[in-house]
């Protein structure tokens, strides 16, 4: 068990900055998830971590070591990848072996710590087999039974769902926060996907061009996102984000509509954020404005409007049972308790 601390840890590739001066403070047996765009940096923050790549400035701890110059097989960490990383040639029982075998673990002991360790994940019938007579999800039972087969300081986990088709994806992140709170072992988990970084993180590093923009709990960068990136990355559908101006304690639509009341003092521009959850769609005439649809959809658990808003489309989400066409116009009201403003020079959170 272990703390992670990063300490303005950055990697340079020439004058490309991969990681630029990160600093993060892990807690022992706290889930972490690194969430991002491709290209943001997060499987470099990881792939330093376990070693695999030189850091070009800063620190790393593990505990109470800093491991810089340790090699990945001293870090004490179990990794887990997309690609599953199983030895096509070994049998399932051989994989989950190997990392006790190559710390000379004695052979008595290797039985029933594969065996308990197959049991945890619901793999026991299939220790006989090869890798390529398992499903992709089996597969990547395979890959979290040899990590947690031993008892490592800290998990890594690089995108280990995405390679499972959707349906499975969701009952493998079941299991996988099942795991995870049973086993209580400090975990950085890498993943594009905001619903993965939601449902299973203690908190969220949400990460672009090598910085992280925001740190905190799913609740925290969902419900008071720090700035544009954060409140655009989060949430399904984005946030709505409408440019217009503040006049008068009144946020106006650079088409002239006032549209609701905000805080914040008057301003030639600004950014209204606002979710689809907290655009209700009512009866033409019966809302805070009447916009026409651009699109209709119904998704079977609840409908996505898009409608046209002066010159800016923006989506409302309507009750399951709302049945509406393209070209209607329906009245849309706006949950003034969840706006958020944002300066659209500095991309800050204003209000
Ligand atoms: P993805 O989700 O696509 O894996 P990521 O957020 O994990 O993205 P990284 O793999 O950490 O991104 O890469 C961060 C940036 O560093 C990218 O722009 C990438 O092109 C660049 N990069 C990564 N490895 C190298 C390298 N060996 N040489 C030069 N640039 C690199």
């Amino acid at each position: 068990m272990a703390e992670v601390h990063l300490k303005n840890l950055t990697k340079r590739w020439g004058d490309f900055i991969g990681v630029d001066d990160q600093s993060l403070h892990i807690a022992d047996q706290e889930f972490l998830v690194l969430l991002g765009p491709s290209g943001c940096g997060k499987t470099t923050t990881m792939r330093m971590i376990a070693g695999l790549e030189d850091p070009t400035g800063g620190e790393i701890w593990i505990g109470d070591r800093m491991v810089n110059d340790d090699l990945p097989k001293n870090r004490d960490v179990a990794m887990v990848f997309q690609n599953y990383g199983l030895y096509p040639h070994m049998t399932i029982f051989d994989n989950i072996a190997y990392p006790l075998r190559v710390r000379g673990v004695a052979k008595a002991e290797i039985g029933p710590r594969v065996e308990k360790a197959a049991a945890q994940v619901e793999l026991t019938e299939f220790l006989h087999r090869k890798p390529k007579a398992l499903s992709g999800g089996q597969r990547q039972r395979v890959a979290l039974a040899r990590a947690i087969v031993r008892t490592p300081k800290v998990f890594l986990m690089d995108e280990p769902l995405s390679n499972l088709d959707a349906k499975l994806r969701v009952t493998m992140r079941a299991e996988l926060k099942h795991l995870s709170r049973a086993l209580k072992i400090t975990t950085v988990y890498v993943t594009h996907d905001q619903i993965e970084a939601m449902t299973l993180a203690d908190r969220v590093a949400v990460m672009r061009h090598g910085v992280i923009q925001q740190l905190g709990t799913p609740d925290e960068i969902y419900n008071d996102p720090a700035n544009l990136f954060v409140a655009g990355f989060i949430g399904s559908p984005a946030m709505n984000l409408i440019n217009g101006s503040v006049q008068d304690g009144m946020f106006v639509t650079t088409g002239g509509t006032r549209l609701v009341k905000v805080k914040a003092a008057d301003r030639a521009r600004a950014i209204l954020g606002v979710r689809a959850d907290d655009l209700t769609v009512h009866e033409a005439g019966q809302g805070d404005i009447d916009v026409t649809i651009y699109a209709f959809e119904n998704t079977g658990e609840s409908t996505l409007l898009t409608v046209q808003w002066g010159k800016q489309r923006v989506i409302a989400r309507g009750d399951r049972h709302l049945r509406k066409d393209q070209d209607d116009v329906v009245g849309i009201r706006l949950n003034s308790d969840h706006l958020y403003l944002f300066d659209p020079e500095t991309e800050q959170r204003i209000d």
